[in-house]
């Protein structure tokens, strides 16, 4: 590994449920700073950083439209979830001393900006740390797509996805001790084998934009500076 980052800019996915750490609803401050801090070393390292937020941990439109809600409302309450998850990052990462901007695709103007590429790739390049929110801001998508489109649209070299195991696995490892870890895997692959990577819109798009992703344990300190920095070894690449 050389001191020089292996990537220019990365566009990190955080699901609404990492927001929620130990707790059973809600945003965890402790999950929050952790998070903020793991992201300072990475801006400190010349790397440009968007974020893209979930909301299930506050509401999924599947789940609402589940228990009687008409979907396209539940999908409108999921994607201002993600708004309120994105504006707690934003504080978080402003308590460490960065810049911060949320961006919406919803139009909420009041509390963030509209999300308009040019000026997200402005913040990006003065070193601010973007965050966007609402997802696609259309119904029936969810923020893995959204994540996908968006490190697609300002041209990021790397698309990460933090989760709470250390990559993808040929089943549960939760459930089956026998499942093993992908160090890299096709698009083509994952889609065939319909693993649980993203969903397969979010793959689809990744693999015809080659956006390449790395999957990886977010509670790992130092796990994400040292790939950004080149370490080719830690979760699983998807390409
Ligand atoms: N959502 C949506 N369109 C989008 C992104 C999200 O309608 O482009 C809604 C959808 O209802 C989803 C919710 O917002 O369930 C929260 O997003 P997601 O489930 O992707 O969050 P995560 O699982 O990452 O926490």
């Amino acid at each position: 590994m050389s001191n020089k980052p292996a990537y220019k800019r990365i566009l990190l996915k955080i699901s609404g449920e990492a927001l929620m750490g130990d707790l059973e609803f809600g945003i965890s401050p402790k999950v929050m700073s952790f998070v903020a801090e793991e992201l300072k070393q990475v801006v400190a390292a010349g790397v440009q950083v968007a974020l893209v937020v979930g909301g299930g941990n506050i509401f999924r439109g599947e789940g609402l439209a589940r228990a009687g809600m008409d979907r396209v409302t539940g999908d409108q309450m999921g994607m201002l979830a993600t708004v309120i998850n994105a504006l707690a990052i934003q504080d978080a990462i402003e308590r460490v001393g960065l810049q911060a901007r949320v961006q919406s695709a919803i139009r909420i103007n009041e509390v963030c900006e509209d999300f308009i590429r040019r000026r997200a790739v402005r913040h990006l390049e003065k070193g601010r740390v973007l965050v966007f929110g609402a997802g696609t801001g259309n119904p029936f998508f969810t923020t893995d797509s959204a994540a996908a489109l968006r490190a697609v649209e300002i041209g990021a070299d790397l698309m990460l996805k933090a989760t709470k195991v250390d990559g993808i696995y040929t089943a549960d490892p939760k459930k089956d001790k026998t499942a093993t870890k992908y160090d890299e895997l096709t698009y083509d692959n994952a889609l065939d084998q319909r693993l649980a990577v993203m969903d397969q819109t979010a793959m689809v798009l990744c693999r015809d934009h080659k956006m390449k992703l790395r999957v990886y344990d977010m509670d790992r300190p130092g796990a994400l500076i040292s790939i950004v920095m080149g370490d080719q070894t830690i979760g699983t690449r998807v390409h």
